[in-house]
């Protein structure tokens, strides 16, 4: 398989290319050259298949001749088998034609682990086939430093560092970063915010000689490899309630846009889904484009599902790019003016031919905690509040007789300060985690200083040959 830039700039690559290069050299994003499609007897014949089989099979189309089946195979196996839940991603029911999909059973008790247990196992496999090593490094106020560290920790070629914030992440996000034990992690607790954090590592990357020397990489949500793993678990789903014979709905909560492009990218596939309806918070520029072609830029605001609070959504370019029919200098040229006027509306057909394709929907604070609570005493079900949106969102229009499932993508024991606030009681973290509190912590407090921190990881980076 081969990939293009959505910027039309950039020379194509093939699987292992795409993933050690994350964005592509024009600023666009990496899309295949043409999409695999799965014919109904292909996805009948994935039914009832463990998880880490179908996740092979649908990965297997995009990785090509890069990595043969049978270790792609080892590698799914070996990814899983770390999830708390027997299913990986199991369906529960809450009512009639009304599942939720747990996403949360990985490592970090977030979606964000399906995609990165696998590619933490790709980058290996792909390093090793180049003989190099890299320095991933990455800024984080939450959520993304641990599903990176976790996705890096004892791989044989990478390296990790994360920079947070002193003293300004929650307790639960700040622990599972720093009681990683690891000898190839490396948290650095920077006297600084967030957006220092966020600085620092982008004069690192900017340093062109420091990122030679340590081969600085990223793991970001653009990441294709990301995309293609998260495809697995909607056919995984859909055959479970019924397909290729019978449609589904999906409702996603959606930040930058990656986990429901993976389902739109399985409907694109071949999987027969009837609706896909894109959640968010108050941040709403997704839900202000399908409502009016208005897709304008705003501050971003903080909200109780933290990790939907985006100002833009990055994954969005893909499906620019294919409702464009594929036309790289006009999504290039559509970009171009987005990130110079903040605003974007696209020519009228393409925008109808957007909200045919997807439904937008937007919650504020108030009605999340009032979904968590009637989800909580209606089906009995706790809901964190980013997966409370999205079951609002699949409440409010259902398509009837239609299997509705909604993606569940963070543990309701991440988020106990809301699911407090909504139902009265903290959700204790499960037993995975249970000890968390008591783990010891590893991490060095750094000054926010570009020299000092680069120092820190070129020691890091290069402890066995020094
Ligand atoms: C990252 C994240 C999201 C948003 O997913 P995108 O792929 O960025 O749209 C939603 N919920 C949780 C819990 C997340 O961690």
């Amino acid at each position: 398989m081969r990939y293009l830039s959505t910027r039309g700039q950039a020379p194509e690559r093939n699987f292992s290319g795409v993933l050690l290069a994350g964005l592509a050299e024009d600023g666009g994003l990496f899309v295949p050259a043409a999409w695999p499609h799965f014919s109904a007897a292909d996805l009948r014949s994935m039914r009832c298949l463990p998880y880490a089989e179908i996740a092979a099979r649908v990965m297997a189309p995009f990785i090509g001749n890069c990595v043969p089946f049978d270790a792609l195979r080892a590698m799914c196996r070996e990814a899983y088998a770390g999830f708390a839940h027997p299913a990986v991603t199991p369906l529960v029911q809450l009512d009639r034609d009304f599942w939720v999909l747990e996403l949360f059973h990985g490592p970090t008790l977030a979606f964000k682990d399906l995609a990165l247990q696998l590619v933490g196992r790709l980058f290996d496999h792909g390093l090793a086939q180049r003989d190099e090593r890299i320095t991933v490094l990455g800024a984080t106020s939450g959520d993304t430093g641990s599903a990176a560290i976790e996705a890096c920790r004892d791989r044989a070629r990478v390296d990790i560092a994360i920079l947070h914030p002193l003293g300004r992440t929650s307790e639960v996000q700040r622990r599972q970063m720093t009681s990683v034990t690891s000898p190839n992690v490396l948290n650095l607790a920077v006297e600084g915010n967030f957006d220092d954090c966020q600085d620092l590592v982008k004069a690192a990357f900017a340093d062109a000689p420091f990122r030679r020397q340590v081969r600085l990489a990223a793991v970001n949500s653009i990441n294709w490899a990301r995309i293609a793993a998260q495809t697995a678990y909607y056919i995984a789903a859909a055959l479970a309630l019924g397909a290729p014979e019978r449609e589904v709905a999906f409702a996603v909560p959606t930040g930058n846009f990656g986990n429901v492009l993976a389902a739109w990218a399985a409907r694109r596939m071949g999987l027969p889904v009837a609706r896909l309806t894109v959640a968010s918070n108050r941040n709403d520029i997704l839900a202000r484009f399908l409502a009016a072609n208005d897709m304008s830029m705003r501050p971003v605001e903080a909200s109780l599902s933290p990790s939907m609070d985006i100002a833009v959504s990055s994954n969005f370019e893909r499906l620019l790019f294919e409702l464009l029919g594929r036309d790289a200098p006009q999504t290039a040229a559509v970009m171009a003016d987005f990130r110079a006027t903040g605003h974007m509306a696209v020519p009228d057909p393409v925008w109808h031919h957007a909200r045919e394709l997807f439904q937008g929907f937007t919650l504020d604070d108030p009605g999340t905690l009032a979904e968590i609570r009637g989800t909580y005493e209606g089906a009995g079900y706790l809901a964190d509040p980013h997966t409370a949106t999205a079951i609002a969102a699949a409440r409010a229009s259902r398509p009837p007789h239609v299997p509705t499932i909604v993606a569940a993508t963070a543990h309701p024991a991440k988020f106990p300060d809301a699911i407090e606030q909504a139902v009265g009681f903290r959700p204790p973290l499960p037993p995975p985690l249970a000890d968390l509190y008591d783990r010891p912590e590893h991490f060095s407090v750094v000054p926010a200083d570009l020299p000092t921190i680069e120092a820190r990881l070129r020691a890091f980076a290069t402890r066995n040959t020094a």
